[in-house]
């Protein structure tokens, strides 16, 4: 579906718009156009403040694609606050593409440790290695390219291209789903495929020719600090004579998506076993959730010391002196871990392929997930309140 528009005289704009474009758009819902929207001047507008208010934030300090590329990534579902030291430290530790692309996987693990999201981290350094050795180094400036790198989807092509190299895609992600929605008071579902299709298309007819990257930024902006989920700013809204949903008084009703399903709850207990000066340690599957992390034992919960025993004695191994440190709680997209965590002295001679006796020092150099980087803190704590 492509979109058409027509530049209208901004005058007689605001008027025809409050009289007709309510009643056109629901008529015309499922196969939206854009006539009467005003593209020039909502550019105009967009970029004016973009230029004057936007945030001064590390990526947007240079257009290298890499650097572009890694923060795309780590922006997704994690705010800028929190990916500031990460986006800093990883560049410390991977300077450019040629650094991260030869580094082991251990390595980049451990500099994504707490972001969450590993299977991104993952793909990234399969994409990296892949831009290495079929691209000479150069991240690909085409649509087409760009698309077939791993994890590589239409908004972090459309992020990179746009923002690295100037090429006018769309980078269409939850922040400008939403900002689209209430500008054009579009009542469509956005967590459909076909949503974001119409939208990208939309981006493709209303954005800058000149300044593709600024235009989508200024979106991503809009929506990061104004026209955020609840309580939008209208009133501060640079662009607000061009919004509908603001017109209709109906931007808090927007964008339309379905209640997501109660995440499952998983009770489970961990165990930290000490021996001497290390702890029995084991990696996760290769695939599926925090694949390839560090963890301590975990199992579905039960009566601890029964458990734990014969947990021990199926590795040729003893439990001594179980105790119950704390409770932990990890919230993930789809899943709850509600682990009580014990910790014990003991010995385990057979340890399971995966597993590895570690001491503090080879913790350190390890990648945890969050859930058991705090598992690690209480044990530590319990032990220094003694
Ligand atoms: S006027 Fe309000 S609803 Fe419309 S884009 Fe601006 S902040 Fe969002």
């Amino acid at each position: 579906m492509r979109c058409r528009i027509h530049t209208l005289p901004s005058i007689t704009l605001q008027a025809l718009v409050l009289i007709v474009y309510p009643f056109f758009h629901r008529i015309k819902r499922g196969v939206f156009t854009l006539q009467l929207f005003d593209t020039n001047q909502f550019q105009q507008d967009l970029l004016a403040w973009y230029r004057s208010e936007k945030r001064d934030l590390p990526w947007r300090r240079e257009n290298d694609p890499y650097r572009i590329w890694v923060s795309e990534i780590m922006l997704q579902q994690t705010k800028v606050d929190t990916v500031i030291p990460y986006y800093e430290r990883f560049m410390n530790d991977f300077p450019t593409l040629q650094a991260l692309a030869e580094a082991p996987e251990e390595k980049v693990l451990k500099a994504w440790e707490g972001l969450g999201y590993y299977s991104r981290a993952r793909n990234l350094h399969a994409a990296v290695k892949e831009v290495q050795s079929h691209y000479g180094g150069r991240v690909p400036d085409s649509e087409k390219e760009i698309h077939q790198l791993k994890g590589v989807g239409p908004y972090t092509a459309g992020a990179v291209l746009s923002i690295a190299y100037q090429v006018p895609a769309p980078a269409v992600d939850g922040n400008v789903m939403r900002v689209l929605s209430r500008l054009f008071s579009m009542y469509d579902d956005i967590t459909k495929a076909s949503t974001r299709k119409m939208f990208e298309e939309i981006i493709r007819d209303i954005i800058s020719e000149e300044d593709p990257s600024s235009f989508n930024q200024a979106l991503m902006e809009l929506g990061a600090v104004i026209c955020t989920p609840t309580s939008p700013g209208c009133l501060l809204c640079p662009v607000a004579d061009h919004c509908r949903a603001s017109a209709e008084g109906v931007q808090e009703l927007l964008p339309v998506k379905p209640k997501k399903k109660a995440p499952k709850t998983v009770h489970l207990q961990s165990l930290v076993l000490s021996s001497e000066d290390a702890v029995l340690v084991e990696k996760r599957p290769e695939k599926g959730l925090l694949a390839n992390l560090w963890q301590f034992p975990m199992l579905a919960d039960g009566e601890p010391e029964a458990m734990w025993t014969n947990y021990a004695k199926q590795r040729d191994g003893t439990v001594r002196n179980l105790t119950y440190v704390a409770h932990i709680r990890h919230v993930f997209s789809h899943l709850v871990w509600e682990i009580d965590v014990y910790k014990a002295e003991g010995s385990i001679s057979s340890p399971e392929e995966r597993q590895a006796w570690m001491t503090e020092a080879q913790m350190d150099e390890a990648a945890f997930p969050v859930s058991h980087q705090k598992i690690r803190e209480e044990v530590q704590s319990s032990s220094s309140d003694r």
